[in-house]
């Protein structure tokens, strides 16, 4: 794998996250199965977010050498203790994972999430050695108010704000609209360009010229049928797919898109 942000030309990540899908026995399985099929390319780095509880059996069944990297879908911002239910960065990296999605808008909208606490999962996740995936999009209601960029660019300082340049500069972000979200909406290749160039503006004004080093994912309701057309898209690095990944042929054809 390229090691994460430090490429100026930003390789491409492709990421699944399979949400509360596929249990231990059916993430070995899916895993041995892309991995025998999946050749590696050199332009990419693929990404696995397993439920927690299937990233043991996901990683047995990626074999001996993993051609994508895996994370976790959450973590708790404390290192441990007396949090029932919760598991944590030192945990995660632990068994197995090099990546964390932080902010996603699951965890926004069905659990609560604030964004003072993705700030202090994101800070967690660099504290563990891990890197954080942080997800910023806006809801259909805010994009009917015009607000889109004050919305993501609120959740972009917020999800970096207790990190320093360097951690910033390491991070993955993902613009996901939330009314793209499992929903078959897709923004448009060119709104999601424009979206993402305003989000890069605003990692300039955190970390400066470094912001043409991180690398921005599209998700929302990606698909084979427009990976390849959201991927050519200027500002696009990569993409966070949730159902079309849970299908080994369909996330084949995404992952080589
Ligand atoms: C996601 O879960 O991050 C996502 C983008 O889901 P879907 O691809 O199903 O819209």
């Amino acid at each position: 794998m390229t090691a994460i942000g430090t490429s100026a030309l930003r390789s491409r990540v492709i990421a699944a996250n399979w949400k509360m899908n596929h249990g231990p026995t059916a993430a070995r399985a899916f895993m041995a199965s892309f991995a025998a099929r999946y050749a590696p390319l050199p332009d990419r780095d693929v990404l696995i977010f397993p439920p927690a509880l299937s990233l043991a059996a996901a990683i047995a069944g990626a074999g001996e050498r993993p051609p994508v990297g895996f994370g976790v879908q959450n973590v708790y911002w404390a290192d441990k203790g007396a949090f029932t239910g919760e598991s944590s960065a030192p945990m995660a990296k632990d068994a197995g994972a090099d990546f964390v999605l932080v902010g996603h808008s699951e965890r926004r909208h069905v659990f609560g999430e604030t964004d003072g606490d993705t700030a202090k999962k994101c800070a967690a996740v660099e504290r563990a050695g891990l890197t954080p995936l942080l997800c910023v999009g806006e809801t259909l209601e805010e994009r009917d108010r015009g607000t889109t960029e004050e919305v993501v660019l609120r959740q972009l300082r917020a999800g970096l704000a207790e990190l320093d340049q360097r951690e910033a500069t390491t991070s993955i972000l993902a613009y996901e609209p939330v009314w793209c979200i499992g929903t078959g909406r897709t923004a448009t290749p060119e709104d999601a360009s424009r979206i993402h160039a305003v989000i890069r503006e605003g990692l300039r004004d955190l970390v400066g010229d470094r912001a043409r080093d991180v690398r921005i994912l599209y998700g929302g309701s990606v698909t084979p049928d427009n990976a390849t057309s959201l991927l050519a898209a200027p500002e696009v690095d990569g993409l966070l797919v949730g159902g079309a990944s849970l299908d080994v042929e369909s996330w084949l054809s995404i992952c080589t898109a």
